[in-house]
């Protein structure tokens, strides 16, 4: 049975709080979209000691950059950017071209390896925790996916404390909140990463529809919740 609203905020605050008491340093990793905006507003109105960080690719929306303004605006808060390793980048393009990554899975792989993953990578170096914003209704990727699990690729807890939020209640928290939220989610993207990896939807396409269409359902994912390059089944502890 799906949870009411009230019910999932006020576990969703728990969560928070106890990721704070039990696994500080602990770090959000936001990609500026919807959810990630929830749990921003929840950390920041808390004032809880949860770091928040982006992976700034060179590849965002300016849309997407604008929405670090916005968090500035609102909370006074500085999030940290995380940006590949410049040689990389440039080995990558000068061997393959800027945009590589429609040629293959691989290539579009290896693009989001050197862009993301890699600085993911050091933005939890020396953290217990990380957060993410993922819904388990997201996709068929993230069907299983529970509060907490292990993150054995990068040894820590990772936690997805809106696993059981529907996009509803998601637009629910901020509207009624006056969160700030980034302008292409009422253009038709309801999932935003790279701006050449990211297309508006239809009504009723899958929420990830737009995000790498041009590969199948299954191989979607960026590699930043996978382990050893495979999905994984999660064990629900919360
Ligand atoms: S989403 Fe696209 S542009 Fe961004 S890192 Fe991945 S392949 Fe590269």
């Amino acid at each position: 049975m799906s949870k009411d609203y009230d019910t999932l905020v006020a576990e969703t605050r728990a969560t928070l709080q106890h990721i704070t008491d039990a696994f500080s340093p602990a770090v959000l990793a936001s990609s500026l979209a919807a959810e990630d905006m929830v749990l921003t507003d929840l950390i920041l109105r808390a004032r809880l000691p949860i770091g928040i960080f982006s992976l700034e690719t060179g590849r965002l929306h300016k849309e997407t950059l604008g929405v670090l303004d916005s968090i500035k605006a609102t909370y006074d808060y500085e999030v940290q950017l995380f940006k590949p390793e410049a040689a990389a980048v440039d080995a990558y393009v000068k061997q393959n071209g800027l945009n590589a990554f429609y040629d293959s899975v691989d290539m579009r792989k290896e693009c989001c390896r050197i862009r993301k993953v890699e600085p993911l990578k050091r933005a939890l170096d020396g953290k217990k925790a990380w957060i993410t914003g993922q819904r388990r209704a997201q996709s068929t990727t993230r069907s299983e996916l529970a509060v907490q699990e292990h993150d054995a690729g990068h040894g820590l807890e990772k936690f997805n404390p809106l696993a059981d939020w529907s996009e509803a209640d998601v637009w629910n928290y901020i509207r009624s909140n006056g969160v700030p939220y980034n302008p292409l989610h009422d253009k038709g993207y309801p999932s935003i990463g790279c701006e050449p990896c990211t297309r508006a939807i239809q009504p009723g396409e899958d929420v990830r529809a737009g995000r790498w269409w041009w590969e199948n359902p299954e191989s979607k994912e960026c590699g930043l919740h996978v382990v050893d390059g495979k999905l994984v089944r999660i064990k629900s502890v919360a």
